[in-house]
């Protein structure tokens, strides 16, 4: 593989960006090597300077749910350019994709559109805490809510693939207001609620975390969640950001029957621009300005392009047997790759929840974020550049998930579990690193 263009790019990135990247897990900090520098994306193919070619199973840490350069997106994007990018005032294109949204998410009553993922849940948690007149939320660890203070708490993938605390420059006092508990802990909640009785204005939680790898919620850590927010007067937040549409067209919420007070989405609502909502029940939206005092404001909130890019996304999305022909792909790949690691000796937990997926090389079923950190990152590592060497992209962290688009058909699907048998075969001796016992 050539990289020489990569390698003098990241020189002179690491001279004006810190790291050389704009969002640090782009670094391969926890896979080892350098990043490469991408040139262009088409289909399920992303092509770096050097004119290496991937299968890309990352797809921008997934809003292409479509693949790269859709042609439908690519349209719609080239029709909003001409008629200007920005507005700075309401456009019909806001209340096109709000719509679409509301099709697919009808508890989503009202929503407001931000620009990012982090915004829509810092935005969400001060609406809860607007609506309740008290300042503690909980979070779980592992669950990554994006990068404001106060959720940087145990946050899952980034942080830990740097190995970093949990993040210097948070006043003391924001991170006292958050309560972090462990995933799928039923009892450690149900304490926390005892002994901050009154004081809890949130519970933020990816209703199936995909920042720790993907780790399913038990059977009944969301609707008990649900049961005892209601009880508590707490507003229940899904952070949507990155499930939804995603393990369900519908989002986590249809998969669990559990409706949560608030939404948190973004990712595959922008198509590869950069968009984030949040939304939920109208009594607590009413509360966001103007029409309520909760003041939240975006100058390119809602713009027209990033509108289009959705709208192009959300469209194609609908078409019957669209999303599900994805779920099936991710299907054979994610049962592939597991069984393609049984065949070498090598002990994986595969999770997948819908179009996304993770590996992890353990011997410990993964419930939360502390079985998740058991997983052999070193083997993680390994299978990450061998696989690259074979043409595949995988997410440069063993926490993050794989993501799959209408875009990954059979063919890329064979390929990618080619690249997977000969990596697997030459990873042995590494796997001596954590005992193995069998594939599950
Ligand atoms: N919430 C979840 C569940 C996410 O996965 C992410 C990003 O990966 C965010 C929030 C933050 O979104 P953004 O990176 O768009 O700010």
């Amino acid at each position: 593989m050539r990289t020489q263009c990569s390698q003098k790019l990241y020189r002179a990135a690491n001279k004006m960006f810190p790291g050389g990247v704009n969002s640090p897990v782009r670094a391969f900090r926890a896979v080892g090597g350098e990043p490469l520098f991408m040139r262009s994306g088409k289909g399920a193919y992303l092509e770096d300077v050097d004119g290496n070619r991937f299968v890309d199973l990352v797809l921008s840490w997934g809003p292409l749910i479509l693949g790269h350069a859709h042609p439908a997106v690519v349209q719609a994007l080239k029709e909003a350019a001409e008629k200007g990018a920005s507005f700075g005032a309401p456009c019909e294109d806001e209340l096109r994709l709000g719509e679409l949204i509301q099709q697919f998410m009808p508890h989503v009553e009202r929503l407001r559109f931000v620009n990012s993922g982090t915004e829509a849940t810092m935005s969400a948690l001060r609406l809860a805490r607007a609506a309740t007149g008290r300042d503690r939320i909980v979070k779980f660890e592992g669950c990554y809510h994006g990068h404001a203070d106060g959720l940087l708490a145990k946050a899952g993938s980034g942080i830990a693939t740097l190995g970093l605390p949990d993040s210097p420059g948070v006043p003391d006092g924001t991170a006292a207001d958050t309560l972090v508990l462990p995933f799928n802990d039923l009892a450690a909640f149900a304490n926390a609620l005892q002994r901050y009785r009154g004081e809890i204005a949130a519970v933020i939680v990816e209703p199936v975390a995909g920042n720790m790898g993907v780790v399913h919620p038990a059977p009944l850590f969301l609707p008990t969640l649900r049961d005892l927010t209601l009880e508590e007067g707490i507003v229940l937040l899904f952070d949507e950001v990155m499930t939804g549409f995603r393990v369900h067209p519908g989002g986590a919420r249809s998969v669990s029957g559990v409706k949560p007070d608030l939404t948190c989405l973004g990712k595959v609502i922008g198509g590869g621009l950069p968009v984030g909502a949040y939304g939920g029940d109208a009594e607590i939206m009413d509360l966001v300005a103007p029409s309520g005092p909760d003041y939240q404001a975006g100058t390119l909130s809602g713009n027209p392009m990033a509108m289009a890019a959705g709208i192009a996304t959300l469209t194609e999305l609908a078409k019957p047997g669209v999303w599900e022909a994805i779920d099936t792909t991710t299907t054979l790949l994610a049962a592939g790759i597991a069984s393609a690691a049984g065949e070498a000796g090598i002990n994986v937990e595969q999770h997948r929840a819908g179009t996304m997926f993770s590996t992890f090389f353990t011997d410990t079923p993964v419930k939360d974020w502390s079985t998740a950190q058991r997983s052999n990152t070193k083997l993680y590592s390994a299978f990450f550049q061998g696989m690259l060497q074979e043409g595949v992209y995988l997410p440069p962290s063993p926490y993050e998930a794989c993501f799959m688009s209408t875009a990954h058909g059979m063919k890329e699907v064979e390929r990618v579990l080619e690249g997977a048998r000969k990596v697997f075969r030459k990873l042995p001796a590494a796997s001596l690193l954590n005992p193995v016992h069998g594939s599950s």
